[in-house]
């Protein structure tokens, strides 16, 4: 499996494009403003088909690219429902929108829970429930390719902030201890934001939330 990290957007947050050009399949993990233009041609350069568009939170920076990906690829939309709202109605982060930034809304076709397993990209793909930093949070752990894209929940050396409506600290120190730092050391964890780290690296050294 190749994970690309797409950076896009005006935070900018990171989209990961998973192709596995033996299977010609590939999916989208994420997606922030623009991120089409830099999806559709490394689809292109291997030779994948986009199966799915996974969501990991509702959080605007995360899905403002969604519709028009649903438009130009017609995928099938997977998230989490606690976060529903944030999905088809993101008028409401209307408070936490900077000047000029308009969301469109997305229709979320499959809802996953936590223990949801998806099969994608030649494996089981499991499906975490991670509330904390948003409600509808959600991991994706690929245990072939030893991989975790943990949205907002954690990041390298920080933990996603818990002052937004839905934030709990509580909650996402939970989250973050039984369904992310229970995953083998050496799984690569790839953020919403910011560069990758492991899960070993994290529990060791994050001074938010020890192993
Ligand atoms: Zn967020
Ligand atoms: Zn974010």
């Amino acid at each position: 499996m190749n994970v690309h990290c797409l950076p896009a957007g005006p935070i900018p947050t990171n989209a990961y494009l998973l192709t596995e050009p033996a299977l010609g399949q590939a999916i989208l993990v994420d997606a922030p403003l623009g991120i089409w233009a830099k999806a559709g041609p490394l689809l292109k350069r291997d030779g994948c088909t986009l199966a799915g568009l996974w969501l990991t939170h509702g959080h605007w920076d995360h899905t403002q690219g969604a519709a028009e990906v649903v438009r130009q690829a017609g995928v099938p939309v997977s998230a989490h429902r606690a976060d529903q709202a944030l999905y088809e109605t993101p008028e409401l982060m209307r408070p936490l929108l900077g000047p000029g930034i308009v969301v469109e809304a997305v229709k979320v076709d499959h809802w996953l829970a936590d223990g949801s397993k998806v099969a994608a990209l030649g494996e089981t793909v499991e499906v975490g429930h991670v509330p904390g930093h948003c409600a509808g949070s959600l991991r994706f752990y690929f245990p072939r390719a030893q991989a975790v894209f943990s949205g907002d929940a954690l990041f390298r050396g920080s933990v996603g902030r818990t002052d937004l409506p839905g934030g709990d600290r509580g909650l996402l120190e939970r989250s973050i201890r039984t369904r992310i730092y229970t995953l083998p050391d050496a799984t690569t964890v790839y953020p919403g934001h910011g560069g990758p780290t492991t899960v070993g690296e994290e529990k060791e050294n994050n001074p938010y939330v020890r192993g």
